[in-house]
């Protein structure tokens, strides 16, 4: 049976680690680390995150400010307040809640942001750095799933890891820094054949793919470390992994929950995120 990765406690560790670190900045610099928002339209969901993010700003002693615009917002208004907050001194971290109203080109947004407060890492400039291992901005789950690794002891170094997915935001990122701490990395997607061969080479497995239960147990290695980044809603509405928990947990000797696993760490990690912009800019 495996042991469980409780991200919901490791991602309240860390913000308490932060909230100290927030205070150690505030009494060097008089200031604490600023966080902007920007929500464009009334997507219900991404009010939510939104809300969220506010919520662990206040928690952890971030400065945060929201900036809500309407739905019909231009490109050129988005734009302008991208390069407002650029400027900002007390902002260390703009990030723009994503997905964008149809009209507005998201890619065109985010290479708008100042690379040293782009916490997302979504700039292209910031995405390079990763490619070449020499970064400071991270991803937010991909760096809270290595977190959470490096939390519970998993030695990457020459371990088969198999990453499911290869978003732009997820699956590549995730593999690069894989790579970066030495694991041997396979990258599956809609196209690999045989997928379950692949997994169940897998030390370390990697899923982020946005279908519900898909990794069963008999796809994995007996004492295998699984992470499952997926978040779907079961034929019940409830809220589940790409990974068949049950199956899968009597073969792993490590697993992540859903909810409770990764999720957690993806939203501490943008604070880690603020926090590091910060102290870069005002060298401490
Ligand atoms: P995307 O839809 O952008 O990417 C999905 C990836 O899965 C693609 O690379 C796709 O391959 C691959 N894929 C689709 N079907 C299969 C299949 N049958 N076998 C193997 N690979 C397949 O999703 P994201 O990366 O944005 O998100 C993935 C999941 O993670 C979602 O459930 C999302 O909600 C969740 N998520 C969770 C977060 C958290 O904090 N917990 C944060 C971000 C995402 P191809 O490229 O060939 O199309």
């Amino acid at each position: 049976m495996a042991k469980i990765i409780d991200g919901k406690q490791t991602a309240a560790d860390i913000r308490r680690e932060i909230a100290e670190e927030v205070e150690t900045i505030k009494a060097k610099a008089g200031r604490a680390p600023g966080l902007a928002v920007i929500l464009v339209g009334d997507d219900p969901a991404s009010q939510v995150y939104v809300r969220n993010k506010a919520k662990d700003c206040e928690e952890t002693g971030i400065y945060s400010v929201v900036e809500r615009l309407p739905a019909e917002t231009t490109e050129e208004e988005l734009i302008a307040l991208v390069k407002k907050l650029n400027g900002d001194e007390l902002i260390d971290g703009i990030i723009v809640q994503l997905p964008l109203p149809k009209h507005l080109n998201s890619e065109v947004i985010i290479n708008n942001i100042a690379v040293d407060k782009d916490v997302d890492a979504f700039h292209p400039y910031n995405v390079g750095k990763i490619m070449i291992g020499d970064y400071n901005m991270l991803p937010c789950t991909p760096a809270g799933v290595m977190e959470l690794l490096s939390r519970y002891g998993v030695e990457v170094s020459g371990k088969n890891c198999v990453v499911v997915g290869r978003s732009n935001i997820v699956g590549k990122p995730q593999a690069m820094l894989l790579l970066h701490k030495n694991g041997t990395v396979t990258v599956c997607h809609s196209r690999t054949k045989e997928l379950a061969e692949v997994t169940k080479k897998a030390d370390i497995l990697v899923v982020a793919v946005g279908k519900a239960k898909m990794i069963t147990g008999d796809m994995i290695k007996e004492g295998s470390v699984v992470i499952d980044v997926g978040m779907n809603r079961d034929a019940d509405g409830k809220l589940c992994g790409d990974c068949d928990f049950d199956s899968c947990e009597k073969k792993a000797s490590l697993i992540t929950p859903v909810p409770g696993g990764v999720g957690p760490m993806t939203r501490v990690m943008l604070l880690k995120n603020t926090l590091s912009a910060a102290k870069r800019k005002l060298n401490i």
